[in-house]
C-alpha cells in the first residue's frame, strides 16, 4: 500500500567501514529508530524516512534507479560506478586515499614507469582514467578483495587500492608511489524526486549542515 505521508529511503553499508559513521549523522540529526542486525529496513518515529541496509557497492544503482531515493556511499565506489552526478555533498568522515604501490625493491620514478605493466585493482574505472589522462597504457586486473597480495603471487607488477595508514602496504612489501583519488563519504540522491521528497531532503540536508557546523 502507499503510505498516508509521503516518506523518503535512505540507503547506508549494512555492515562495514561507512555504516557507524552514517548511524550517527543520522542520529544527531535527531532522527530516532530502532536498529537491529538481522533487519533490512526500519523507519524513523519522528520524522519521515526508512533506512535501508545494504552493500556499500549496491547503493548508487539502487539510488539511480530510484528504489532508494538517497544513500551515503563513498566517493570511492560513487566515481567506479560511473554515478558522480548522484552526489549532493561531502559528509566529512570515511575518508581515505586510491593509491599505486609497487613492491619495494622495484625502481619507480614517475607514472610513465607503468607502462605496459599488469596492476591489479578493485577500481579499473577510476585507474584507467588516471592513466589514460597521462598516456600510460597498463594491463588493469581487476580483482574484487586482498589486491595487495597480487605481486607476491606473480599475479601484477603494482597494485591500485584503498590506503589509509599503509601498513598493510608494509606488511606485503609494497610502497606507495602515487595518489591516485581522495575519498570521503557522500550524501547522494535520485536525480528525479517528487516536490514532497525534495522537501523532505530540505529539511534532512539542513540538519545534516548544522550537525557539521556544530562538529567543526
Ligand atoms: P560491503 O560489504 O558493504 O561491500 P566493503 O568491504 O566493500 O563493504 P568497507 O571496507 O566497509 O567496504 O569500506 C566501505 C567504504 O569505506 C570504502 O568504499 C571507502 O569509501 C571507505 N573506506 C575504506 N577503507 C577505509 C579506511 N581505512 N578508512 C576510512 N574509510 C575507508
Ligand atoms: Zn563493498
Amino acid at each position: 500500500h502507499l503510505p498516508l505521508f509521503p516518506m523518503i529511503r535512505l540507503a547506508i553499508q549494512k555492515s562495514g567501514r561507512l555504516s557507524e559513521d552514517s548511524l550517527n549523522l543520522i542520529r544527531e540529526c535527531g532522527i530516532s529508530f530502532q536498529t537491529s542486525s538481522y533487519k533490512l529496513k526500519t523507519e524513523a518515529t519522528n520524522f519521515p524516512l526508512e533506512i535501508l541496509y545494504l552493500r556499500d557497492d549496491d547503493i548508487p544503482g539502487y539510488v539511480q534507479d530510484g528504489v532508494a531515493d538517497l544513500g551515503i556511499v563513498g566517493q570511492n565506489v560513487l566515481v567506479e560506478a560511473g554515478l558522480p552526478a548522484l552526489e549532493l555533498e561531502p559528509l566529512g568522515f570515511s575518508k581515505c586515499r586510491l593509491s599505486l604501490a609497487v613492491p619495494r625493491a622495484a625502481g619507480y620514478d614517475s607514472v610513465q614507469d607503468l607502462q605496459g605493466m599488469n596492476i591489479a585493482t578493485s577500481y579499473p574505472k577510476i585507474l584507467g582514467d588516471y592513466l589514460a589522462e597521462r598516456g600510460v597504457k597498463a594491463n588493469l586486473h581487476t580483482i574484487s578483495g586482498s589486491v595487495e597480495i597480487a605481486p607476491s603471487i606473480g599475479l601484477a607488477e603494482a597494485i591500485c587500492d584503498i590506503v589509509s595508514s599503509g601498513s598493510t602496504l608494509l606488511g606485503n612489501g609494497l610502497r606507495e608511489v602515487e595518489t591516485v583519488f581522495r575519498s570521503e563519504a557522500v550524501l547522494i540522491a535520485h536525480q528525479n524526486l517528487t516536490a514532497e521528497k525534495r522537501e523532505i531532503l530540505e529539511q534532512l540536508q539542513f540538519r545534516m549542515q548544522a550537525v557539521r557546523r556544530a562538529r567543526r
